[in-house]
């Protein structure tokens, strides 16, 4: 398996179906209208009954959107995709196009805060129960299995940065028939292809490194032709969250350069992480990339890990201090930023997984961007002096 993830060429994924533009364009056009005519009622009609494919409506298609898509479906190495308005939008479609009332979620614990709160509130509404496991933990996975509908995985997980087994826990699902759905939006496909490791649909928030510039927020979901026509046809044109050609656009432009902004991502947080982990003040770093080996099938490492501060560190007195690091959420554009587990605390929003599984308020999160690392560790050392109590 690792030796087919290293011989993967990424460059040439990110140009597929990019030989054929109007005017020879390098860049993809634009395709920016909301209909599409017919020549004739006879085209119009074959098209309805599904004779030729071609676009409609861009609520269902649009060539820019659909673009896309065949990119996103070529980089994580499965046969199609569906590009959505946000990440959200991809993960509420991609779950409710398997889910009836009575049906049981397993997922790992410490998911994107979001998705949590749908689990717990729209779905727990529709009497779909969600039961949460530690994802590092095969035998609590197994024994929750049994039943499912659904098997939902983050690898590695927001705030804690927990990778999971995914070809081992993937393998356990297949035998109970439960579908598996992983947001893959940290490692993105340059490190990861989770449908080569057994994953039944992958699901990225684009707003994070697909687009990369921080002025896109956009969602995909990718896998097996048969289940995304599921989606398809059953969620997409009522939910209507579809990604517009514009935004599409954007990410064609972000993935132009994916594999090499991943690269300098993984370098400076890499170098930020280790650097912090010497420090007294900083009780541990979470991120995948400081163990002995990295997880099966992820190959390399995002900018985004978090850490822990002791006692001695007045955490927003910190995050006022910090001068490059912006205060922000979000995450994988160009920008370094810093969130604190601590504001979380005081969040209107409903349920919150970080409070619910127990986050340490001293937790801090990092978004190491493309600044440069020599001046953001002169960032981190300013801001924690300035914040010693
Ligand atoms: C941001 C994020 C999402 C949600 O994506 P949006 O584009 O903001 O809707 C989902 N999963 C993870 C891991 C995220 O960081």
């Amino acid at each position: 398996m690792t030796q087919a993830l290293a011989d993967f060429d990424h460059a040439s994924l990110v140009v597929a179906h990019d030989d054929a533009h109007a005017f020879e364009a390098v860049v993809p056009p634009i395709v920016q209208t909301s209909l599409f005519t017919f020549s004739s009622f006879e085209e119009m009609a074959a098209t309805y009954r599904g004779e030729q494919s071609r676009p409609v409506y861009t609520r269902v298609t649009n060539p820019t959107t659909r673009l896309f898509e065949e990119k996103i479906a070529e980089l994580e190495h499965t046969e199609d995709a569906i590009g959505f308005a946000s990440g959200m939008g991809a993960i509420s479609s991609s779950v409710l196009a398997f889910l009836e009332p009575g049906d049981r979620i397993v997922c790992v614990r410490h998911v994107y805060p979001d998705a949590y709160r749908l689990f717990e509130t729209l779905l727990k509404r529709w009497k779909v129960e969600t039961v949460y496991v530690d994802g590092r933990d095969a035998e609590a996975v197994a024994a929750a299995l049994p039943g499912a509908r659904l098997f939902y995985m983050e690898s590695p997980n927001s705030w804690m940065m927990e990778t999971q087994d995914i070809p081992a826990l993937t393998a356990l699902a297949r035998q109970h028939g439960v579908i598996t759905i992983l947001d893959n939006s940290w490692a993105s496909p340059v490190f990861q292809q989770p449908v080569r490791l057994g994953v039944d649909l992958v699901v990225h928030s684009a707003s994070k490194y697909i687009g990369g510039h921080s002025d896109v927020v956009a969602g995909v979901v990718a896998g097996r032709k048969e289940l995304v026509d599921i989606i398809r046809r059953t969620i997409t044109p009522y939910l209507g969250a579809k990604l517009a050609p514009f935004e599409a656009w954007l990410l064609l432009r972000g993935l132009r350069t994916l594999p090499t902004r991943m690269k300098a991502h993984e370098a400076a947080g890499l170098a930020i992480a280790r650097k912090l982990g010497e420090l007294p003040e900083v009780v541990a770093v979470y991120h995948p990339g400081l163990g002995n080996s990295l997880p099966p099938g992820l190959s390399g490492t995002s900018g985004l890990f978090s850490f822990e501060l002791d006692d001695s560190i007045d955490i927003p007195a910190f995050c006022n201090a910090l001068k490059l690091f912006k205060i922000g959420v979000s995450w994988g554009g160009h920008e370094s930023l810093v969130v604190p587990a601590l504001v979380t605390r005081g969040q209107n929003a409903g349920p919150n997984s970080a409070l619910d599984f127990g986050v340490s308020e001293r937790i801090v999160r990092f978004h190491v961007g493309l600044e440069g690392t020599d001046a953001l560790w002169a960032d981190v050392t300013q801001a924690l002096a300035a914040a010693k109590r």
